[in-house]
C-alpha cells in the first residue's frame, strides 16, 4: 500500500473500533434492562460516548485536523442531563482507564467545525440511531476529506455479519483509501493484519438487481422506489436496513443498488451520513451519485446542498437507474 494515508487509515480503523465497543457497552447494559423502556438515553449516551473517543484522538494524533461531527456538548452540559453526562463519562473511563466530565466535553467539542476547509474530518458517531435501539444495523463512520475528496474512510458496523459466509460473529470494520480499494476486517480482529478485499457485484441485468434501502419511510420514499424496481423489472422485494451499512451492502456485492429518494422538498443530506460510506463503495467498485447523476459535492460544510438524494449502484447498472428516475419524474 502507498504510505500516503497510512497513518490517518490506522488512526481512523483504531477510532472507530473503540468506539464501536463503547456503543456496544451501553447496549448491553440496556439489554440488561438498565435503562427505561422510554428512556432515549442509551442511544444519546452511546452517540456521545462515541465522538468522545474518536474526537479524542484525532485531537491526540492530527490536532490540526478540524472535524465536522453531528454532535456538539451544550445539551449535555445542562444540569437537567447530569444523569446522562455520568453515564457518558463512566463509559468513556472505561475505554479510557480515566477522563474527566470537562474532557469527555472537550472532545465532543473538538468535533464542532461547521464550514469546509481544506482538509477535515467527519464523523457520525451512531448513524442509524433507530437500527441502535432496535439492535439492527448501525454503524461509527468517520472519514477525512481534503480538497472536496473524500481520501480515507473507516466504518464499523457492529451487528453486521460477514458475506457471503454465514452465522459468523457479527461484527465489521469497513475502510478505504482513495485510489486503493476497500476493505473489511472483524472489529474483534487484529487491526489491519486480517483486512480482506471488498468488491461489488458484477451484474449487469438491472431486472435481477437486488436493491436496499432505509428502514424509515420517512427517510427514503418507499413508494417511490418501489415505482423505480417496477421500471427496471424488478420483482425481488428490498432489503430494508438502517445507517450506512447500505453502502456496503452494495460494496460487498450483497446487492446491486441502494437507493436513498427524497421524501422532502427541502431536505439536505448531512456529510457525515455519506462520506465514509461513499469512499468505501466507490473503492470496491460502485458509482455513487445523487438522484439526478451527480457527484456528491463535499464542499458545502455540513450539508450536501448541492444534491438531492442519494443512488449507489454496482457501477454496471447506474445509468439505468438515473433513466428511470428521470422517466418517473423522481430526479
Ligand atoms: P437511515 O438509517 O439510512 O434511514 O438514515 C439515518 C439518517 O437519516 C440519520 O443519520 C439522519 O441524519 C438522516 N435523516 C433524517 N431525516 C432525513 C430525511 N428526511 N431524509 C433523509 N435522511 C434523513
Ligand atoms: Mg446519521
Amino acid at each position: 500500500m502507498d504510505d500516503l494515508y497510512r497513518a490517518e487509515l490506522e488512526l481512523a480503523i483504531r477510532a472507530v473500533r473503540q468506539a464501536a465497543h463503547l456503543c456496544r457497552a451501553v447496549r448491553s447494559g440496556m439489554d440488561g434492562g438498565v435503562m427505561e423502556k422510554t428512556d432515549l438515553s442509551p442511544v444519546t449516551v452511546a452517540d456521545f460516548g462515541s465522538q468522545a473517543l474518536v474526537c479524542r484522538l484525532l485531537q491526540m494524533e492530527l490536532p490540526a485536523d478540524p472535524v465536522i461531527a453531528e454532535e456538539d456538548s451544550a445539551e449535555l452540559r445542562e444540569p437537567g442531563n447530569a444523569t446522562t453526562l455520568d453515564a457518558v463519562v463512566s463509559h468513556v473511563r472505561h475505554a479510557l482507564g480515566d477522563a474527566t466530565a470537562e474532557q469527555v466535553c472537550g472532545w465532543i467539542d473538538h468535533g464542532n467545525a461547521k464550514s469546509f476547509s481544506g482538509r477535515f474530518w467527519t464523523l457520525d458517531p451512531i448513524d442509524g440511531t433507530k437500527g441502535y435501539l432496535r439492535n439492527g444495523q448501525y454503524a461509527v463512520s468517520l472519514a477525512l476529506i481534503v480538497n472536496g475528496e473524500v481520501m480515507v474512510a473507516a466504518m464499523a458496523c457492529p451487528n453486521l455479519e460477514n458475506f457471503p459466509e454465514k452465522g459468523s460473529q457479527p461484527g465489521l470494520i469497513f475502510a478505504a483509501v482513495k485510489g486503493e480499494g476497500a476493505t473489511v476486517q472483524a472489529i474483534d480482529g487484529d487491526e489491519l493484519a486480517g483486512a480482506q478485499p471488498v468488491r461489488v457485484s458484477e451484474a449487469e441485468d438491472p431486472s435481477l438487481a437486488r436493491f436496499c434501502e432505509s428502514v424509515e419511510s420517512g427517510h427514503s420514499a418507499h413508494d417511490d422506489s418501489a415505482r423505480i424496481a417496477e421500471r427496471l423489472g424488478i420483482h425481488l422485494q428490498p432489503t430494508r436496513l438502517d445507517s450506512q451499512a447500505k453502502y456496503a451492502v452494495v460494496a460487498r456485492g450483497e446487492a446491486e443498488i441502494y437507493l436513498r429518494l427524497p421524501t422532502r422538498k427541502d431536505y439536505r443530506e448531512k456529510i457525515w451520513d455519506h462520506a465514509g460510506g461513499l469512499l468505501i463503495a466507490e473503492e470496491a467498485g460502485a458509482t455513487v451519485t445523487d438522484v439526478t447523476g451527480l457527484p456528491l459535492d463535499f464542499r458545502h460544510g455540513r450539508e450536501l446542498s448541492g444534491n438531492r438524494g442519494v443512488v449507489v449502484t454496482n457501477g454496471k447498472i447506474h445509468f439505468q437507474v438515473i433513466d428511470a428516475l428521470r422517466a418517473e419524474g423522481i430526479a
